[in-house]
């Protein structure tokens, strides 16, 4: 049987790679062979043990690579070596909640993720990929892994808080946390037409990044309350649109304290225990308050809108890949992500050690673009 390289999950802070079973597509999957994937802040929930996942899997959800097999139906479609992505979500398209327009819902609740989560996952040299018509995503050629692997999670979920949030030209909108997903909520509040867009963290490098990519004024939640900073930048009232983007019960209050009646709390962190809305900032529930929930958007079509946008510059996000490792330095690479440290934001792994030189020289010659 051939194997293949895979970092597995063995429990509560326990990842090792291993060789395991190369995977064959049956009829309607496809098989990847990956080159490049990321780290991601759920996947730090999963090996802390604060998201249940079975021990044995494969981690990692963030694919980025080529076609290396393709199961019966699948021929007319996509050809072996086309370079592709796929979305952290897999929607099958056909389920009550795809046909309902849900499609990260697919199967029932959170079902559309799949990957490191009920299935094996990207953290490896290839990858299985279900429903495959309805997510193989073709790269466009002028675009590097690098510019396309916040795709499939990052830039989709961060985007998805403004979309949800139903941003208008004009709004003012305030976005709690500035990891690479909030900082892609920025974006995507830009994108919207927001016209204030206030970053909220405690980190001064990551409110510098905000700056860069949109927000014109950020909040240092370590010089106090932002609350109040925010009303008195809206008049009193508060903010349009408030986009919560790390999970815990603090930023929610406080997102929640942040919108105007008639406000909308758009959420996209993964909480854990219990999440509680506080009476005063509730209106007692009187407040004509909206508050939405999204899982990352997946599936084909989300993806080649996402990659056009980078194809198109109207958005650039390689800033955001920090540091890069091969997979073999999962355990180096994952200690230095899930700890914050060194201005890590996103870490691009390599399955292919030889990718790994490739890059590191691509980012030395944009680099010196980047002076020019
Ligand atoms: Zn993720
Ligand atoms: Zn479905």
């Amino acid at each position: 049987m051939a194997t293949m390289k895979a970092v597995v999950f063995r429990g509560k802070d326990r990842i090792a790679v291993e060789e395991v079973p190369k995977p064959t597509p049956r009829a309607g999957e496809a098989v990847i062979r990956i080159t490049t994937t990321t780290i991601c802040g759920t996947d730090v929930h999963i090996v802390r043990g604060e998201y249940p996942v079975k021990p044995g899997l494969i981690l990692g959800h963030e694919p980025v690579g080529t076609i290396e097999a393709l199961g019966a139906g699948l021929d007319e479609l996509y050809s072996i070596g086309q370079r592709v992505i796929v979305g952290a979500i897999t929607p099958c398209g056909q389920c009550f909640y795809c046909l309902n327009g849900v499609h990260s819902q697919c199967g029932g609740g959170i079902g559309g993720w799949r990957f490191g989560n009920t299935i094996n996952g990207a953290w490896a040299e290839y990858l299985l990929v279900p429903d495959a018509r309805a997510n193989l995503a073709p790269i466009p050629e002028t675009l590097s892994d690098e510019a396309v692997v916040l795709c499939p999670d990052i830039f989709s979920t961060g985007l998805s808080g403004a979309e949800s949030g139903n941003i208008r030209v004009g709004d003012a909108v305030a976005v709690f946390a500035q990891g690479p997903i909030g900082l892609c909520a920025t974006v995507g509040a830009r994108l919207k037409g927001a016209s204030l867009i206030i970053g909220v963290d405690s980190n001064a490098q990551r409110l510098a990044m905000a700056r860069r990519l949109g927000a014109n004024a950020t909040l240092n939640t370590k010089d106090g309350d932002p609350v109040p900073e925010i009303k008195r930048l809206t008049d009193g009232r508060g903010v349009d649109v408030a986009i919560e983007a790390l999970g815990r019960q603090e930023t929610f209050e406080n997102a929640l304290r942040a919108i105007r009646p008639g406000g909308t709390l758009s959420s996209l962190g993964v909480y854990s225990g219990k999440v509680v809305a506080p009476y005063e900032a509730f209106y007692a529930g009187l407040g004509d308050q909206k508050i939405v929930t999204t899982l990352c958007p997946g599936g084909k079509e989300r993806m080649r809108r996402l990659m056009t946008m980078v194809e198109h510059r109207r958005v650039d996000l390689t800033s955001l890949v920090t540091h890069r490792f091969a997979l073999d330095d999962i355990q180096e690479a994952f200690d230095l992500f899930s700890h914050q440290r060194d201005g890590v934001l996103k870490v691009a792994l390599y399955p292919d050690a030889s990718h790994l030189e490739a890059s590191r020289e691509t980012v030395a010659v944009g680099a010196v673009d980047d002076q020019c």
